[in-house]
C-alpha cells in the first residue's frame, strides 16, 4: 500500500493513482444540527416513542447537537403557527397570512453544518480546504398515509382523499407548486415532478444558491472549504473541513425530506466515503432519516368553570384530530389552566351579565340566604335557574335567542364573560396583542369551558375570533372543541341544515347567521357529513375531512379550486347529480301508541310531470348522491346543490321556462316558471373546466 498524502495526487487522472487513492483515502461526513435557541419559533424533534393508545409517534425536542447521518429515527421540524381568524374582511387563510406577513414568520431557515474528515489507513489526516465537495440530493419519501386516523368504514375518508390527491407510493408527494401558497411555490415541485426545487431549498450561509450538478439538476454541489482544528484519539491536532448551509423547506405541514450525500473531488471524481460506525464499510452515499414538517399551535390558556376538571377533556382525542394534519396542539401550561371558583363566577355574572340587566332580580338572588340554590345552579349550569322561593329568579336565565335584544342571550353573555376572563388572566397588554396576527403570534388560543346555560340549551360553543372561543361541557366536548378550534383556524362549515321530511332527505345551503353552510367546495364532497365542521356529528366518528386537513396543512385550497389545475375540481363532486321536481304537501306520520300526525312533506319525482300549464311553477332540486355515511340523525343524506358556486341549472329550451334560484327564509329554492309551450330538458351541471362539466340526466318537461 502506498502512502497517499500528497494533495497533488487528488487531481491526477491516472487510473493507477486514482485506484490507489480510492483504496487509501476516505472521508467521513457529518450533518450537524443544533437545537434552535429558546427564542426561535421552531423546534427540532426526534421520535422517542409510539403511543400505545393512539398508535401515533411521540416526538421529543433534541437537547443537544445531533448528527443526522448517524441517526436512524425520524425527525420533525415543528414550526409555531399561532394564527387565528380575526373575523374581519380577509376570510381566505392564505390571503390572510400573506396580508399579515405570516408567511415570512413561519418560513424558517435551519442551519446545518456539513463536516468532512479525511482518513488514511484509519487515521485522521489534515483536510485541505476545497479538496472535496458534497453533492447533496433531495429526496421526498412517500407520506405516511397511516398517520391520518380518520374514520374507517364506508365512504371516502381523509386518508383516501389525500391518497387520491397528492400521495405517491414511491414518494414525490410533497405539496406541489400549484397547491402551495404563492410565497412558497418557487420551492415546490411541479405537478409532474417528484422532488422539490433543491436550489431554492439548500442555501449557503448567506441564503445564496449553490450550483447544481451538471448531470443531476436535483443535486447541488457544496464545496467544503472552511477548516477547523480537531483533536483525534491520540491527541493529535488535525484539520477537518466544513461548510455551513441553511435548509429552507417550504413550511407546509406534511412535507417530508431526506438528504442524500455523495462526495466528489475537485475534478469531479467520486470520493470515497467511510462509514463512521461500521469499520471497513464504504457506502456509495449517505442518507439522512426522514425529516417531517409539522406545525405547532399553542393553547394559551384554559379557564374552567367551577368544578370542571382539566381532565374532563380527553386531550389525546383532540390532539389526535389535529395530528391528522401534522399539527401538534400544545396543551396549556400547568399554570395557565385556571379554575374559576364559585365566588369568582358570581363576580363575573354580577359584573358582566347583571350589571345593566335584571339587576334587582340578581340582587335578590345573590343574597347569602340563597347560597344553597346558587351552589346547585352554578354547579350544574353557567347561569342562575328558576327557584320558586326566589322571586324573579326565572328572569335571570337568559334565552338562547332574543330577537328584540340579540345582545341579551346566552351566546353573547358567555362571550362577554369569556373575554373578561381572558383579559384578566392574560393581562390587558397581551389580550390586546392577541388580536394582532403579527404581534400576537407568540400567543396561542384561549378557551373557556362552561357548564350549559340551562337544561336543553342549544349552546355548544362559539368561536368569536382572535383565537378565542368557548365551549360547553357536554356529550362530545372534544368534538365541539375541535369544531370551534377549526373556526379559529379558518375552517368553515360543512352541512348545518338537514331536510328530513322528504322522500329523499337532503342537506342544503343554509344562511342562518352563525350557521352558514355548507361551504360546498371547502370539504370533501364524499366525506363531509361527519367532518367535524358539520352539525349533528356528536355520535359519529367525527374527524376533519381530507380538504379541511389540507387547509390546516397550509395548502392553498382556494387556488386549488380556482386555479388552472383541475385535479381538486375533479376530485370533488365527481358523480352525477340527479334532478327531481318537488311537490310540497303533507304526509301522515304514524306515531307509536298514539294518533298519527300530519307533517309537511316534500314529494320528489324524476318522471315528466303530467298536464303542465303555462304560468305554473315547479320546484326543483339537484341531488348529489349520498356518501354512504350516517350522521346523528341516522340518515345518509343527499346534497341539494341548488346553491353551489360551480353548479348551474340548464334548460335546453328557455321559451318553455328557465330555472331561477331564490332565497326563501334561510335556504335557497330553485324553481322553473312555465312561460311557453314545447319541450325542454332540465339538467344540473357541475363545472370542472371552462369546457368540461359533469351533468345530470335530463328531467323532461312538456307543455302542450
Ligand atoms: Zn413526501
Ligand atoms: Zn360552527
Ligand atoms: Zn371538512
Amino acid at each position: 500500500m502506498s502512502d497517499v498524502t500528497a494533495h497533488g495526487f487528488v487531481g491526477e487522472t491516472t487510473t493507477v493513482l486514482q485506484g490507489a487513492l480510492q483504496r487509501e483515502v476516505a472521508y467521513t461526513v457529518s450533518l450537524k444540527l443544533q437545537p434552535p435557541p429558546q427564542n426561535e419559533n421552531y423546534t427540532i424533534e426526534k421520535i422517542s416513542d409510539i403511543d400505545s393508545e393512539t398508535g401515533r409517534k411521540v416526538y421529543s425536542k433534541i437537547e443537544e447537537e445531533v448528527d443526522l447521518i448517524e441517526s436512524s429515527e425520524e425527525f420533525r421540524i415543528c414550526i409555531l403557527e399561532n394564527v387565528g381568524d380575526n373575523g374581519l374582511s380577509i376570510t381566505d387563510k392564505c390571503q390572510f397570512y400573506s396580508h399579515w406577513g405570516i408567511m415570512q414568520r413561519i418560513d424558517i431557515y435551519i442551519p446545518v453544518k456539513i463536516e468532512v474528515s479525511k482518513m488514511s489507513l484509519n487515521t485522521l489526516e489534515d483536510y485541505v480546504g476545497g479538496e472535496v465537495s458534497a453533492l447533496v440530493e433531495l429526496i421526498d419519501p412517500p407520506e405516511d398515509i397511516n398517520t391520518i386516523k380518520g374514520p374507517k368504514g364506508r365512504g371516502r375518508n381523509g386518508a383516501n382523499f389525500v391518497r387520491n390527491l397528492v400521495y405517491k407510493a414511491n414518494g414525490g408527494d410533497n405539496c406541489p407548486s400549484p397547491y402551495a401558497p404563492r410565497e412558497f411555490r418557487e420551492r415546490c415541485r411541479g405537478l409532474q415532478d417528484d422532488v422539490d426545487k433543491i436550489q431554492a431549498i439548500i442555501l449557503d450561509e448567506r441564503r445564496r444558491r449553490f450550483q447544481t450538478h451538471p448531470e443531476n439538476p436535483n443535486a447541488v454541489v457544496i464545496p467544503i472549504r472552511s477548516l477547523e482544528d480537531r483533536v483525534d484519539e491520540n491527541s493529535n491536532q488535525v484539520k477537518i473541513g466544513y461548510t455551513r448551509i441553511l435548509l429552507h423547506f417550504p413550511p407546509i405541514a406534511g412535507n417530508n425530506y431526506r438528504l442524500k450525500i455523495r462526495l466528489i473531488t475537485a475534478n469531479g471524481q467520486e470520493a470515497k466515503i467511510k462509514d463512521k460506525s461500521v469499520p471497513d464499510l464504504y457506502p456509495l452515499y449517505l442518507q439522512t432519516p426522514t425529516i417531517n414538517i409539522w406545525k405547532r399551535i399553542k393553547i394559551e390558556m384554559v379557564a374552567l368553570q367551577g368544578d370542571i376538571n382539566y381532565e374532563d377533556i380527553n386531550w389525546k382525542v383532540l390532539k389526535s384530530a389535529f395530528a391528522d394534519a401534522f399539527i401538534e396542539v400544545e396543551e396549556a401550561a400547568q399554570e395557565k389552566r385556571y379554575t374559576i371558583t364559585f365566588q369568582e363566577w358570581k363576580r363575573y355574572l354580577s359584573e358582566v351579565v347583571y350589571r345593566n340587566w335584571r339587576k334587582s332580580e340578581w340582587n335578590e338572588y345573590s343574597k347569602l340566604d340563597n347560597i344553597a340554590a346558587q351552589l346547585v345552579d352554578l354547579h350544574n349550569y353557567s347561569f342562575p335557574q328558576h327557584h320558586n322561593n326566589i322571586p324573579g329568579s326565572e328572569r335571570l336565565t337568559p334565552p338562547d335567542d332574543n330577537n328584540s335584544n340579540p345582545n341579551r342571550t346566552t351566546w353573547t353573555f358567555l362571550e362577554n364573560i369569556a373575554k373578561r376572563i381572558f383579559r384578566e388572566k392574560l393581562g390587558t397588554a397581551a389580550y390586546n396583542r392577541l388580536k394582532n396576527p403579527r404581534q400576537g403570534h407568540d400567543l396561542g388560543v384561549c378557551v373557556l369551558i362552561y357548564r350549559p346555560p340551562f337544561r336543553r340549551s342549544g349552546v355548544g360553543g362559539l368561536s368569536f375570533f382572535n383565537k378565542m372561543f368557548y365551549i360547553v361541557l357536554g356529550k362530545n366536548t372534544e368534538g365541539t372543541f375541535a369544531h370551534e378550534f377549526g373556526h379559529a383556524l379558518f375552517l368553515n362549515h360543512g352541512p348545518t341544515c338537514f331536510i328530513k321530511n322528504a322522500d329523499i332527505p337532503f342537506t342544503t345551503r343554509c344562511e342562518e347567521e352563525g350557521s352558514e353552510g355548507p361551504y360546498w367546495d371547502e370539504h370533501d364532497s364524499e366525506d363531509m357529513m361527519t367532518c367535524i365542521m358539520s352539525y349533528n356529528t356528536d355520535n359519529v366518528e367525527w374527524h376533519y375531512c381530507g380538504l379541511c386537513l389540507l387547509k390546516i396543512r397550509l395548502y392553498d385550497v382556494r387556488n386549488m379550486i380556482r386555479g388552472q389545475d383541475s385535479t381538486l375540481r375533479r376530485t370533488l363532486y365527481g358523480r352525477k347529480p340527479k334532478v327531481y321536481w318537488v311537490e310540497e304537501g303533507d304526509k301522515e306520520q304514524k306515531v307509536e301508541g298514539s294518533e298519527p300526525i300530519i307533517e309537511p312533506w316534500l314529494y320528489m319525482h324524476d318522471s315528466t310531470p303530467e298536464r303542465l300549464m303555462i304560468g305554473e311553477e315547479l320546484r326543483l332540486v339537484a341531488l348529489y348522491p349520498p356518501e354512504g355515511v350516517l350522521n346523528d340523525d341516522n340518515i345518509d343524506y343527499h346534497k341539494d346543490l341548488t346553491r353551489y358556486d360551480r353548479g348551474s341549472w340548464v334548460s335546453t329550451n328557455e321559451r318553455v321556462g328557465r330555472v331561477r334560484v331564490r332565497r326563501q327564509g334561510d335556504i335557497w329554492v330553485a324553481k322553473i316558471r312555465i312561460t311557453g309551450r314545447g319541450r325542454t330538458e332540465i339538467k344540473y351541471r357541475i363545472r370542472r373546466d371552462p369546457n368540461d362539466f359533469i351533468e345530470s340526466e335530463p328531467l323532461v318537461l312538456e307543455v302542450s
